[in-house]
């Protein structure tokens, strides 16, 4: 299956595409983790996003788009993969679709994580608390001034996306505010709900 995880900083994309990666024997792509990667890896890429990223804005469509379009061409990524993080823009989301066509390939479906922004940001402060607490290092965007940054630049930039999606009848929403086995589970639905679609299709 190809998917795409949507929702804020703190939604649980994170956590819930880790346990569908497994479940669908798909890699989780992230292009946050990508980015992080670039920047320890000192890489031209990594020395264009670092400070982008330090201040919680979003790094251009032409770098990720092109992370992006690399990552998909892996020999893992052949049977499908779930996207979390990518697209950010309209644009991306557009690049994506483009980028898919020319291999004659989709999405299934765009699952979207819904939750409120008092409980996106106590859940970042627990997440910075527990790195702590372990002696770990604390993202450098988890900050609270960083990590409002990164909530403007979903609400304006990505919010959109989830209409692009809606308006061509991809998205799949899940309530993100319930405990995580229960978010799980309507996942589980929606996925089921997504393959109802396709298998009308094929008919
Ligand atoms: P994340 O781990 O998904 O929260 O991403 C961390 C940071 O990486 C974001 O705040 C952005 O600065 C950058 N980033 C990740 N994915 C994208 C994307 N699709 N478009 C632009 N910037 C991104």
């Amino acid at each position: 299956m190809r998917l795409v995880f949507l929702g804020p900083p703190g939604a649980g994309k994170g956590t819930q595409s880790e346990l569908l990666k497994r479940r669908l024997g798909v890699p989780q792509l992230s292009t946050g983790d990508m980015l992080r990667g670039a920047v320890r890896a000192a890489s031209p890429v990594g020395l264009k996003a670092k400070a982008i990223m330090d201040a919680g804005q979003l790094v251009s469509d032409d770098v990720v788009i092109g992370i992006v379009a690399e990552r998909i061409e892996e020999a893992d990524a052949g049977q499908g993969f779930i996207l979390d993080g990518f697209p950010r823009t309209v644009a991306q989301a557009e690049a994506l679709e483009e980028l898919l066509a020319e291999r004659a390939l989709r999405l299934d479906g765009v699952l979207e994580l819904e939750v409120n922004e008092a409980a996106l940001v106590s859940r970042i402060e627990k997440r910075v608390e527990e790195t702590r607490a372990v002696g770990g290092v604390v993202r450098a965007d988890d900050q609270p001034e960083t990590l409002k940054a990164r909530l403007d630049a979903y609400k304006v930039q990505t919010s959109p996306v989830s209409t692009y999606y809606d308006q061509r009848g991809l998205l799949y929403r899940v309530n993100g505010m319930l405990p995580i086995d229960t978010v799980t589970g309507s996942i589980e639905e929606q996925l089921a709900a997504m393959r109802a679609v396709h298998q009308q299709e094929l008919r």
